[in-house]
């Protein structure tokens, strides 16, 4: 099976997933006798044009939008940066707006980025509040937002902890004051349907390899009319908003495994919720100390992310490892000094809680037994590792 090297269990889908066989199968002719460059005019131009403007097709009917608002990008953090930038610097040149309001809780791609407007190019961020659950309320997001608001950014999703944000609202309120709004749909895509009329967004990221499509393709939504500046100069392409040669195969690739995941949304739900409510049921029943993070429901169908107090969540996803489990944490691995990560610190944890981060994210080659013996083996490691803790 795909997801298993050998005797390993792969429980991280919300760092990657695999790609889907059928998504490399259409992918494959591109990069041998179909190698065009789509603006070249001649015959293998055209062909490769050809494709790409159909996956631009299909990924426009999906998203309910037209061909002309998706620019293909390299990835979802290309996505998030284009967005973030080329609306601020369009923002301030044309109304002359200064202030930035984003969800506090954000992937890197976007809260590195908005730091850094702040930072380097002199916008005032402003960090919207969220609730204990890492969500944002429309409410908020209406108090704050000033004429001078350049954008506002709040994710659909969150790849930490699981949480949905009531995007739909949030866009509502931004529309009302015709503040540009941006959603990283990066993980939301991968298990929610998106259309982005009813979801009143202008900028919206998302990406491939969350999916069971290739890593190093994305895609960002721009609606008709949104200022918003490139970042990437050169040819024409992606409507002069991201310049370079087009990624035929990966383009394609894209583009059918949006296809794959829409089609079989349903099903995966059906199998992964079940599984998902398994895992946090158990995990909080049999071990101690224990907290689920995120929204207990308005969550990722196939996730599922925990903080354990007094253990090295590092450590644990070491042991993991070695028990044959890949699973994440929420910190980055530091070593010498472990940090929790900020979402957990935006959510006010303490480090006693904060450093013991586990999440695990299941996917469509997870199946039963692996998820029994996942739990059966997991409470054996924690009172390991928080045994380790006490001796050190
Ligand atoms: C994975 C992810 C990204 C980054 O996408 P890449 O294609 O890996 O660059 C951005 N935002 C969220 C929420 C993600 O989960």
């Amino acid at each position: 099976m795909i997801s298993h090297l050998s005797d390993q269990t792969y429980l991280d889908y919300a760092a990657t997933t695999p790609l889907d066989p059928r998504v490399l199968e259409v992918m494959k002719p591109f990069f041998n006798e179909k190698f065009g460059n789509p603006s070249s005019v001649h015959r293998w131009g055209q062909q490769a044009e050809a494709a790409v403007e159909n996956a631009r097709d299909l990924l426009a009917n999906f998203l309910n939008c037209s061909p002309t608002e998706i620019v293909f990008t390299s990835c979802g953090s290309e996505s998030d940066n284009l967005a973030l930038r080329g609306a601020a610097f369009a923002a301030r040149q044309i109304r002359n707006a200064n202030h930035i309001l984003i969800n506090p809780v954000e992937h890197h791609a976007v809260s590195f980025t908005a730091e850094q407007l702040a930072h380097v190019f002199g916008f005032e961020l402003e960090y919207l509040p969220v609730n204990k659950h890492g969500q944002v309320t429309p409410e908020s997001v209406r108090e704050r937002l000033r004429e001078d608001t350049a954008f506002v950014s709040v994710m659909y999703a969150n790849n930490e902890i699981g949480s949905i944000n009531p995007t739909q609202d949030i866009g509502l309120a931004c529309k009302e004051k015709e503040i540009p709004f941006h959603t990283d749909a990066v993980q939301a895509a991968a298990h929610i349907e998106i259309d982005t009329k009813e979801l009143n967004v202008d900028l919206m990221s998302l990406g491939a390899h969350k999916l069971y499509g290739p890593k190093g393709i994305g895609v960002l939504y721009v609606k008709q009319g949104t200022p918003l500046l490139s970042m990437q100069t050169g040819g024409g392409q992606e409507n002069n908003l991201r310049a370079g040669t087009s990624n035929v195969a990966f383009i394609v690739g894209q583009a059918e495994a949006f296809r794959l995941a829409k089609i079989e949304q349903q099903e995966n739900h059906d199998r992964l919720i079940p599984m998902r409510n398994e895992i946090i049921s158990n995990v909080l029943k049999i071990i101690p100390d224990v907290q689920l993070t995120g929204h207990p429901e308005i969550r990722l169908p196939n996730h599922a992310s925990f903080i354990f107090k007094g253990v090295d969540g590092n450590e644990l996803l070491m042991m993991l490892d070695i028990a044959g489990f890949a699973c994440s944490s929420g910190s980055a691995c530091k070593t010498g000094n472990p940090e929790p990560s900020e979402v957990l610190n935006a959510l006010g944890f303490s480090k006693e809680w904060g450093l013991g981060s586990l999440r695990v994210t299941i996917g469509k080659y997870t199946s039963e037994e692996d998820i029994n013996r996942f739990l059966k083996i997991l409470p054996k490691l924690i009172s390991e590792n928080r045994a380790m803790g006490k001796n050190k």
